[in-house]
């Protein structure tokens, strides 16, 4: 059996029991018990393999990314075009948010019983975000790091990834003879960590088996009743954005065929959809593009790591939503330009957010406050952040597999290259397959 059969299987059981325990023992103290010391301890030790192998991944791709592409002009070019899609993408996403999230209203159905006692309920569990965060000049110059070490031993990502792409950068400045050993170790590394990655990905499915027995099986469903309509408009959102949006996108900028591209990527897809964390998922994202999309690697190794930090659509689509749902519970209107001002921040925040679970939420706080929802009404939403968080995270990370599609594409064509050929080294690969 292939091992993604396998990882959807452990999802769908995992997801199966989970609810049957839910409903026929809820509250039971030994379903707490097996919660803690059984499901959370295998899911939390699979989700460490993969987050151990970001740090190196991602220096060494963006490195070896840089350095491959080799001169600065291509590299700027290749950037542009990188950030150019990113935004867009972005841009589009939150835009789809917006326009249903007026035209549904979900906010409106939403009764102020309803409204107070989820408040209540989980402003009080401690796992409301203590606040906005600062977000201002300092964050732009929070990127240089001033000790990459430092940076990698916090995982501040966009600070790591500024040293690599400057590191990658100064590699090709340098004589090549001198370069040359350094990027041997570098590739040597990277291949080390995939294997890795192959060892962490044969305990996937029991990986996601715990971490969806975990969710579900604590999981008030009656929150999915409650928020049904803000739910449904997230949902189908975020459904919306990838069969017509990426859709789109791949075919015009990538000119590939979205269903060879949607048909290719099941498995990051998959470990998105369980793991809800853009990083964790980067090195089966790596994995899928060259291997089945046969994206470059040099190619999948700049754009994908930028892109798991930086590149959200479901996280903007999401915020652009959530902040206007919040708006319409608490009864503030938010005219034209206030609602230009949120999708613009959402695009914003959706960079600078953190692609693990729940990244987005300290700075959708801070969305809100800007302009004039109350940022602790977030906890109306929390109940059913989980299961929206995987599928934001879903469409975050076929997003950013999109784009290297469309920058291979373009990087092909000015080299001169023969075109791609999705599902070339298929048997090749261990993680995928
Ligand atoms: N969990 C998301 C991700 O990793 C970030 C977020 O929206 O909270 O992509």
């Amino acid at each position: 059996m292939k091992l993604h059969t396998k990882i959807a299987l452990g999802l769908v059981f995992g997801a199966l029991v989970g609810s049957l325990t839910n409903a026929f023992f809820g509250d039971a103290s030994w379903v707490r018990w097996v919660t803690d010391n059984v499901a959370y301890p295998v899911g939390q030790i699979f989700l460490r393999m993969l987050f151990m192998t970001v740090v190196p991944i991602v220096f060494t791709s963006i490195t070896l990314g840089v350095a491959g592409i080799g001169d600065m002009k291509t590299l700027g070019r290749l950037g542009g075009r990188t950030f150019g899609y990113f935004l867009l993408s972005t841009l589009i996403a939150a835009t789809i948010g917006l326009t249903l999230v007026n035209t549904i209203h979900p906010g409106g159905g939403l009764s102020p019983e309803i409204r107070d006692e989820l408040m209540a309920r989980f402003s009080t569990q401690g796992s409301t975000p203590s606040g906005p965060p600062d977000f201002g000049v300092s964050t732009f110059v929070n990127i240089v790091p001033r000790n990459p070490v430092q940076a990698a031993a916090d995982m501040d990502m966009l600070a790591l990834i500024f040293f690599s792409l400057i590191f990658g950068a100064a590699l090709t400045l340098i004589p090549k003879e001198t370069a040359a050993p350094v990027i041997k170790v570098l590739e040597g590394i990277g291949e080390a960590v995939i294997k890795i990655i192959d060892m962490a990905m044969k305990l996937a499915p029991y990986g996601v088996f715990a971490l969806i027995f975990g969710i579900t099986s604590q999981f008030g469903w009656s929150i999915l009743q409650q928020l049904s309509l803000y739910i449904i408009v997230v949902v189908v959102g975020l459904t919306l954005h990838g069969t017509i949006g990426i859709s789109a996108l791949v075919k015009i900028f990538g000119r590939m065929n979205p269903v060879r591209f949607w048909r290719s990527i099941d498995a990051p897809f998959i470990t998105a959809f369980s793991t809800s964390s853009s990083m964790a998922t980067l090195p089966t994202s790596i994995a899928t593009a060259e291997s089945e999309l046969d994206v470059q690697p040099k190619i999948a190794g700049f754009v994908l790591p930028l892109g798991a930090t930086m590149n959200m659509n479901g996280t903007s689509l999401y915020e652009g939503v959530t902040v206007l749902f919040l708006a319409q519970v608490f009864g503030v209107h938010l005219h034209l330009g206030q609602q230009i001002v949120v999708v613009i921040l959402a695009v914003l925040t959706a960079v600078g957010a953190a692609g693990v679970p729940g990244g987005s939420l300290p700075l959708m706080m801070l969305v809100m406050a800007t302009v004039g929802v109350p940022p602790e009404g977030i906890a109306i939403i929390l109940g059913a952040d989980r299961i929206l968080d995987m599928c934001r995270t879903t469409l975050n990370v076929c997003g950013d597999i999109s784009a290297s599609v469309y920058i291979d594409r373009v990087d092909r064509e000015w080299e001169g290259l023969p075109k791609a050929q999705p599902g070339r080294h298929k048997a090749a690969t261990a993680v995928v397959d």
